[in-house]
């Protein structure tokens, strides 16, 4: 039995007579019995088991990181800045020279940015890992046991990624071992553009999709046109498939290039489907860059289910990246001028895979009795100050256990 006092919960919105809006908070006791919260009651009953006096900080959902890599970092190893090449054919050929020396430091340095994450809040993470036939299940196998070791904290489901492309790595059945080892999604990667032959590289990922019974999740990096047909194919294929549900696009670059008109046709289609979207909020290069944000305003109007990443954190694609999903959720609120209150909350949802304190009509949502007690604690008056300040100090407890 955990007791935390004096947590500040959110109650609900006000507006006042001009129509701005605040949000109200109060404090409370929360009582856990082995995972679950058991009672919310106001500040000041009576107390039992283990005390943790939260001194008046903030309880939110903690985040949930849908697209990180945890195998070919730099982090918790020396520094190393990005080694200039042409693209992502260019990585791919600088990832081939390196993977097999990297294997001895990857225990250490895939623990090393699995507690960094832990840390910043995160307790749950989709993690894509490299099957491709210079490393084999090496580093899914590896990958696998580290988050095993770490499952009190965190969990987690392992995505099977061809990052030298679908095709090259199916010619010799890697992911078809992958699934037969256990990988719960299938990846994929560009299949025009790495694959160099878009229907069979998605004939291949929805073929063996549906013989394991998996779910995919696609890298897609390619701009304009060319990628809005592309997601347009995977979506054909989503519906064709029966596979409503199981679809993830990873950046989708592209939804970015769409007129407002495609968008929402798009969005519609991928509502439909429940597609979902999982995005940095890449900022566009200054001086005339080429990636523009995903617009996940429009998107999650139309109910799409879109979450915001890190990706990489320090390795040899980018040198940037604090793991901090609240940073990020920060971001995507900035780009796209979310900074009243109600907004900055609801930005949250992207990384809280959809979980937020309140409704838009201020009725409380989270937590409830009954709920697993997972909870991250903050410094801040409210969710909005959160997504604005990003502050620093981060508490845990997981599933009723004080990290
Ligand atoms: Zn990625």
């Amino acid at each position: 039995m955990l007791t935390i006092t004096n947590v500040r919960l959110h109650t609900g919105y006000h507006a006042d007579s001009a129509g701005v809006v605040t949000t109200r908070t109060d404090l409370f006791t929360i009582k856990i019995s082995g995972t679950n919260i058991i009672a919310i009651e106001p500040q000041g009953g009576e107390v039992e088991g283990n005390v943790w006096d939260a001194q008046g900080l903030l309880a939110i959902p903690p985040t949930s990181d849908l697209h990180i890599h945890l195998d070919k970092g730099h982090f918790g190893g020396p520094w190393h800045a990005v080694v200039p090449t042409n693209g992502v054919p260019g990585r791919i050929k600088e990832e081939e020279e390196f993977l097999p020396t990297f294997l001895e430091f990857l225990p250490e340095r895939a623990t090393a940015l699995l507690q960094h994450l832990i840390a910043t809040g995160t307790t749950h993470l989709r993690v894509q890992v490299n099957v491709d036939p210079v490393i084999g299940l090496r580093n899914y196998e590896t990958v696998r046991d580290v988050l095993a070791e770490h499952a009190h904290l965190v969990t987690s489901e392992l995505v099977a990624f061809p990052q030298h492309g679908t095709l090259h790595t199916e010619k010799d059945g890697w992911l078809t071992a992958a699934m037969e080892a256990g990988a719960p999604i299938l990846g994929g990667l560009d299949p025009f553009w790495i694959d160099g032959d878009l229907e069979r590289s998605l004939t291949t990922t929805f073929d063996i999709a549906a013989k394991y019974g998996r779910e995919v999740d696609f890298h897609l990096h390619t701009n304009g046109n060319l990628g809005i047909f592309e997601i347009q194919r995977i979506l054909d294929y989503a519906r064709d498939y029966d596979m409503a549900g199981k679809v993830a696009l990873s950046h989708a670059l592209a939804l970015g290039d769409a007129s407002p008109a495609q968008l929402d046709e798009l969005a519609e289609r991928m509502s439909q489907l429940r597609i979902s979207v999982f995005t940095t909020q890449p900022i566009s290069y200054a001086g005339g860059g080429c990636t523009s944000a995903v617009p996940w305003p429009t998107l999650m109007a139309h109910s799409v289910r879109v979450r915001v990443i890190n990706d990489n954190i320090n390795d040899h694609w980018s040198p940037f990246g604090s793991g901090d999903l609240i940073e990020r959720a920060s971001r995507a609120a900035e780009i796209w001028r979310k900074s009243d209150e109600k907004s900055l909350a609801s930005a949250y949802a992207l990384v809280s895979d959809g979980v937020l304190p309140l409704s838009e009509s201020g009725d409380v949502l989270w937590p409830k009795v009954g709920d697993e007690a997972t909870i991250l604690f903050t410094d801040a008056s409210c969710l909005s100050e959160v997504v604005a300040r990003v502050p620093r100090l981060r508490e845990l407890v997981v599933r009723g256990v004080k990290v």
